[in-house]
């Protein structure tokens, strides 16, 4: 029997884990895909404390997983497909059939990258479509590219991509950008940076790469065609909650509804991380809730066994 099973591999499980066998819990993160989650697409990050020069995504989550490692979290690449809550203990049953009882459970299963969902956008995923500037970048040297979306990520690895690039055109479906100020204000004064606001993608289209975009305006409806060697798309995230929703609470778009304590409808059960219905999404308030979901999963222990 494990005192914790922590689901998810990003800062929230990671940081979960620090605390958790820290703490002298018997702990078992189980990730899936890789370790680390979607801020290892982040060519950098600067606003997480401690690194004023910025540290790339990649880099700080080999750091947090050095210190899980170096407390004793045991890792399981097994992804997860269902937990049960048994009243005495609870359990996880993994992708391969195994079934890990554990006295608690912290749910850091994070988001997924939305599809814009238009023709031509799976047929060229791979071959102009892309999903993770940091990783795809380099292939478009001096091209000219698009981005979709008017968010934080979007707008920053629009400006990532200038470093590359000959153009980026940021498609936005709104004239308001949604994206923080700083942001905004770096891409507005970019010379690399041309802003297409009121359009949606109607079509990728190509011919073996991609070639160019379908646009629709979204007041007047007219078309145009914008000639692009690719594009990134940063239309939002989906929280991973669809093998907990039988038994979790989740709010009305889907993410996991706790209390201060991080804990979910379900007692020993807590959440933490992009999962969780909370205002702000970032590492460090990732990384908060993985401390306080541990913490929060430790008291329950001591409480109840
Ligand atoms: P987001 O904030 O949800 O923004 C998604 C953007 O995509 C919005 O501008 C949205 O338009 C647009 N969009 C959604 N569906 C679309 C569609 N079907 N067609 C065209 N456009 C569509 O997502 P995000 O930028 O991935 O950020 C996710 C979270 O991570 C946020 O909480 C963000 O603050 C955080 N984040 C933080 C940092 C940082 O601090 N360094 C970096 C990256 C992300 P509307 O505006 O019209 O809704």
């Amino acid at each position: 029997m494990h005192d914790v099973v922590i689901i998810g591999g990003g800062p929230a499980g990671l940081a979960a884990g620090i605390y958790a066998a820290r703490g002298g819990l018997k702990t078992l993160l189980c990730e899936g895909k890789i370790l680390g989650g979607q801020i290892v697409l982040s060519f950098e990050v600067e606003n997480y404390p401690g690194f004023p020069q910025g540290i790339s995504g990649m880099e700080l989550i080999e750091n947090f997983t050095k210190q899980a490692e170096k407390f004793g979290v045991e890792t399981s690449y097994e992804g997860v497909t269902c937990i049960n809550d048994e009243r005495e203990c609870k359990s996880v049953t993994l992708t391969n059939g195994s079934c890990i009882k554990t006295k608690t459970i912290i749910i850091a299963a994070g988001a997924s990258a939305n599809k814009l969902g238009c023709p031509g956008e799976k047929k060229f995923t791979g071959k102009g479509v892309s999903y993770c500037a940091t990783c795809d970048g380099a292939f478009f040297r001096n091209k000219t590219v698009a981005v979709v979306g008017g968010g934080d990520s979007a707008i920053e690895e629009a400006l990532y991509l200038t470093n590359l690039v000959k153009k980026v055109y940021i498609i936005h479906r709104r004239d308001q950008l949604r994206a923080i100020k700083i942001l905004q204000d770096r891409a507005m004064q970019n010379d690399k940076i041309e802003f297409i606001f009121n359009h949606t993608v109607k079509e990728i289209q190509g011919d073996k790469f991609v070639n160019g975009l379908m646009l629709e305006n979204t007041k007047t409806k007219e078309l145009t065609r914008l000639s692009v060697d690719g594009v990134f798309i940063y239309v939002g995230t989906t929280p991973n909650t669809e093998f907990v929703k039988d038994l979790i609470k989740l709010d009305e778009e889907g993410y996991i509804i706790t209390d201060e304590k991080m804990e979910t409808n379900v007692e020993g059960i807590f959440a933490a991380g992009d999962i969780r219905s909370t205002p702000l999404r970032q590492v460090i308030t990732a990384a908060s809730d993985g401390a306080i979901a541990a913490s929060s999963a430790q008291k329950y222990i001591e409480a109840k066994f």
